[in-house]
């Protein structure tokens, strides 16, 4: 059972005294306490756990500090919707606002290689009003050889150039729990001129002790793909990892699921599954058409298959895209041939919001 608290509540007030009091006198319930940061308001919840059956769902909504109480099915306990259409969905992370309704594209390096990179990138980011990016610094590689990210070392370089160029957001993967401290510890020496949102990648994606770990802390939002080989139910109950160690701000990445099915792409697209992810959970969802279909590969009309990939996912719902961009493939160290071109980038754009426009004209067809 959750129970949705009125809005700025203070855990001081009489209200709030009313709801603890009275459930004290079940000892078999288990209280979890969990705030969110919605768009004006913090919004805390209540999980109660244990024996629950003892408790009167009426009795507890007619408490003077209860807005609602509603009743949970076992899955995706903190992260699932619940049929609950009201209940918070998304957070607000660095003056930004990520929700189930609208849309934000990280546009940027797989794979931080050099300053010059780095900073072209961020530089034609900002000059098509972008606030947001994505900039690898560690890599979980197939091959141990292969370059594995310039790992802490280039954080403070990266953070201060994001900072100059209006980054509000950079989407970073980490592959160890240690480098949840080194991002902290770098942004807090940088004097926070960006944020960063913690990615876990398709291949940690059941890595439940660094899920864990990611969810113990809540400075940092979490965008968490989906694992390449598993189905999404397993997914999905391994995305609630990071919210029943504390931390909700989740966004969930689609990005292609492995086998032959979707060859000569990378992966096969699976950008269908949007609209189910909103209906199962109240996470934003993302799509990579990058890492699913991996590669530039243009159709008859002259479209890039990643981008008609994109645009599949964003008309269906999408709240973001996780693309990668790079001012010079031939170079790049990491997946260059699936990169898209800076000059690339403003049609991109106009076609991703054309796009999501879009989406937003079907909602109002079919709400007639
Ligand atoms: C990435 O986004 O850089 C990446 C490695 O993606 P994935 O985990 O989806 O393979
Ligand atoms: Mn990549």
């Amino acid at each position: 059972m959750i129970i949705v608290l009125k809005p700025n509540i203070d855990s001081t007030s009489s209200g709030y005294q009313q709801i603890t009091d009275y459930l004290d006198r079940f000892s078999e319930v288990q209280i979890q306490t969990h705030q969110v940061q919605g768009h004006q308001q913090i919004l805390t919840e209540l999980y109660l756990l244990g024996n629950t059956k003892q408790l009167d769902q009426d009795e507890i909504s007619g408490l003077e500090g209860v807005d609602r109480v509603i009743r949970i099915s076992e899955e995706y306990r903190i992260l699932g919707r619940h049929q609950d259409q009201q209940r918070l969905a998304g957070f607000s992370y660095n003056g930004i606002d990520f929700s189930q309704d609208n849309f934000h594209v990280f546009a940027g390096l797989c794979a931080v290689d050099n300053r010059e990179n780095v900073a072209t990138t961020m530089r034609a980011l900002q000059s098509h009003g972008q606030i947001c990016t994505r900039m690898g610094a560690y890599k979980p590689r197939t091959n141990p050889y292969s370059f594995q990210g310039h790992g802490k070392e280039c954080l403070p370089w990266v953070f201060e150039l994001a900072g100059q160029h209006g980054i509000k957001v950079i989407a970073m993967e980490i592959t160890h729990e240690d480098q949840i401290i080194e991002i902290q510890t770098a942004l807090k020496e940088t004097g926070y001129p960006t944020g960063v949102m913690l990615q876990i990648g398709t291949r940690n994606t059941q890595n439940f002790e660094l899920l864990k770990a990611v969810g113990r802390q809540t400075e940092l939002p979490v965008l968490f793909k989906r694992g390449y080989g598993v189905s999404l139910n397993e997914s999905l109950n391994a995305a609630e990892y990071l919210a029943s160690e504390g931390n909700s701000s989740v966004i969930f990445c689609l990005r292609g699921m492995k086998g032959e099915g979707g060859a000569p792409h990378r992966n096969l697209v699976d950008f269908a599954q949007v609209p189910l992810i909103k209906r199962l959970t109240r996470m934003p969802v993302c799509v990579d058409p990058s890492h699913s279909v991996g590669g530039r590969g243009r159709a008859p009309d002259g479209i890039l298959e990643c981008v008609h990939a994109a645009a599949q996912g964003i008309v269906a719902g999408a709240n973001m895209v996780l693309v990668d961009f790079h001012p010079n493939p031939s170079a790049a160290l990491v997946d260059g041939p699936q990169a898209m071109l800076m000059d690339e980038l403003p049609r991109f754009l106009d076609d991703m919001a054309a796009c999501h426009e879009f989406y937003k004209s079907r909602i109002t067809t079919w709400s007639e």
